[in-house]
């Protein structure tokens, strides 16, 4: 039987304290990749502690030395990085080369967040007292507890303790129980790094009571959460209690908006990658598209062929594009929004099945689909399909386009395809999404602020935006 990977907690590797543990497996073949301890609250309760009691003294290091654990730590992931692409390969689905590119992304963020660790800086604001002195200082909010999902394991854990730790937070991190393992991985490099025990903590377990744990110990001060629209409205709530901070990294529903007048060719790019990327299991993922009437039907034709093309299969294959979806449940949500949409009227234009022949009987497959015809009232126009389908339906207006990418809770990411430089500024502006891409199907990068209007969340994760999201602000009056 596999070996139990263990947990990080006060900087040892320990089991969990009901002794469960919990199997991984790869979403293309079944294959078990590894198992690791799954334990519950109690667990959590002992992470808290740990970190607690690490916080006063990492949080009154000198910024410089904080930097230069983050830094270490920075190179450790740069130099593992083919060993923890095909980790997160192997446990999640995604093909290497996308594997690839999350890890040094992931690295990157420690590399920046090293940097910022040093410019943390406060004010000082004219009094209107003769004798007192304003003097506004940031100090960190105290111990973080994060939760992060299964579809980008190690850069949502890399996003959120990157900069908890350069402000001087301590942090438990409980990762998505899909994948576990490159968390396991992403915590022996920290070790290797040699920061202090309790500053950085390593929780996996039952969702609900851990979640709850982080919810009622006051020792917690800040959640930190990416994952569904459902279970941050939870944490939020749950928040209220003790008046905790909370950022929501949730949810999206991406509207992209074709214009007559774009380069068609960056278009079905852009597209492509947004929507089929990660097997379209993002946040940012185009799930509606909307393309203006007198181009619809060539664009379609060139978006289907480049769809046709694309090669579907385990992600550990090198020629391979889109992965399987991570479990059943996700493959059944895929099919019923086809299902769905088929049975309302929309057409299905190429793709719409489960892959079920030779190796693909062993995955959750599904062939990149794109619907026609769609209409409001279908599951894959008000829901996050989160999986490898496209719908698309037309508009005849700048406003009208804007108004359909609009008319959704969700606000994280749009995108526009024009070459209309005033039309990019006017739908730029007016469209109600935390992050959009103008001729630009990839809109993520380390230093830029990343996070949803809407019911996509709360606070900015990326770029100098996020260490705000880990720092109180104090106002220390000086009088004489
Ligand atoms: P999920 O909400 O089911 O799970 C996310 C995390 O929350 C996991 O670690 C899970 O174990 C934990 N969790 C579940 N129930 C909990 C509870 N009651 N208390 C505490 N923690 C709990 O989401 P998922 O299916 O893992 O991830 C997909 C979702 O994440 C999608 O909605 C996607 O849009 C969203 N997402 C958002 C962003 C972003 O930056 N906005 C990035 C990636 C994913």
């Amino acid at each position: 039987m596999t070996d139990i990977q263990k947990m990080y907690i006060g900087g040892e590797w320990v089991d969990s304290i009901s002794g469960e543990s919990l199997e991984v497996r790869n979403p293309a073949t079944g294959e078990v990749v590894g198992r690791a301890a799954f334990g519950d609250h109690r667990d959590a309760l002992r992470a808290i502690d740990a970190a607690h009691a690490a916080f006063p003294e990492w949080s009154r290091l000198l910024a410089r030395e904080r930097s230069r654990y983050l830094y270490r730590l920075y190179e450790l992931v740069y130099q593992h990085r083919n060993e923890l692409a095909e980790l997160v390969s192997a446990e999640m689905g995604k093909p290497i080369r996308e594997a690839k590119g999350e890890v040094v992304g992931s690295a990157d963020y420690f590399l920046w967040y090293a940097e910022e660790a040093k410019r943390v800086y406060g004010e000082t604001i004219p009094s209107s007292f003769p004798n007192k002195r304003i003097l506004v200082h940031r100090q960190p909010v105290g111990v973080v507890a994060a939760i992060t999902p299964w579809n980008f394991p190690v850069n949502m854990v890399a996003r959120k303790i990157a900069p908890a730790l350069a402000a001087g937070c301590t942090v438990v991190l409980k990762p998505a129980e899909a994948t576990p393992l490159s968390a396991i991985r992403l915590f022996e490099l920290i070790h290797e790094a040699g920061f202090p025990p309790g500053v950085a903590n390593l929780v996996i377990g039952q969702p609900d009571k851990v979640g709850e744990a982080f919810l009622k110990s006051p020792k917690v001060a800040k959640i930190a959460f990416t994952g569904s629209t459902r279970v941050g409205k939870l944490l939020m709530a749950g928040a209220a209690e003790h008046v905790k901070r909370v950022s929501l990294e949730l949810g999206g529903h991406a509207p992209t908006l074709v214009f007559a007048d774009a380069d068609l060719d960056l278009a079905v790019k852009g597209v492509f990658e947004s929507k089929f990327r990660n097997t379209g299991q993002m946040c940012i993922c185009t799930n509606r598209l909307y393309v203006e009437r007198s181009v619809a039907e060539p664009f379609v034709e060139r978006l289907v062929a480049r769809v046709k093309k694309a090669k579907v299969g385990d992600g550990r294959n090198p020629d391979v594009e889109v992965g399987p979806v991570i479990n059943e449940r996700g493959l059944e949500k895929v099919l019923n929004h086809i299902e769905d949409a088929r049975s309302k009227g929309a057409a299905v234009v190429c793709g719409g099945n489960r892959l079920t022949e030779g190796d693909y009987a062993k995955g959750y497959f599904v062939e990149p689909t794109v619907l026609t015809g769609v209409e409001r009232g279908m599951r894959v126009l008000e829901e996050e399909t989160f999986g490898p389908v496209l719908p698309v339906a037309v508009f005849d207006t700048e406003d009208e386009a804007i108004r359909l990418a609009n008319d959704s809770p969700y606000g994280l990411a749009a995108y526009v395809y024009t070459r209309d430089l005033g039309r990019a500024v006017r739908v730029a502006e007016a469209l109600e999404f935390g992050i959009v891409g103008v001729n630009d199907g990839a809109p993520v990068q380390t230093q830029a602020p990343f996070g949803g209007f809407k019911e996509s969340g709360l606070g900015r994760e990326g770029g100098h935006h996020a260490m705000d999201e880990f720092l109180e602000i104090k106002h220390i009056s000086l009088a004489w």
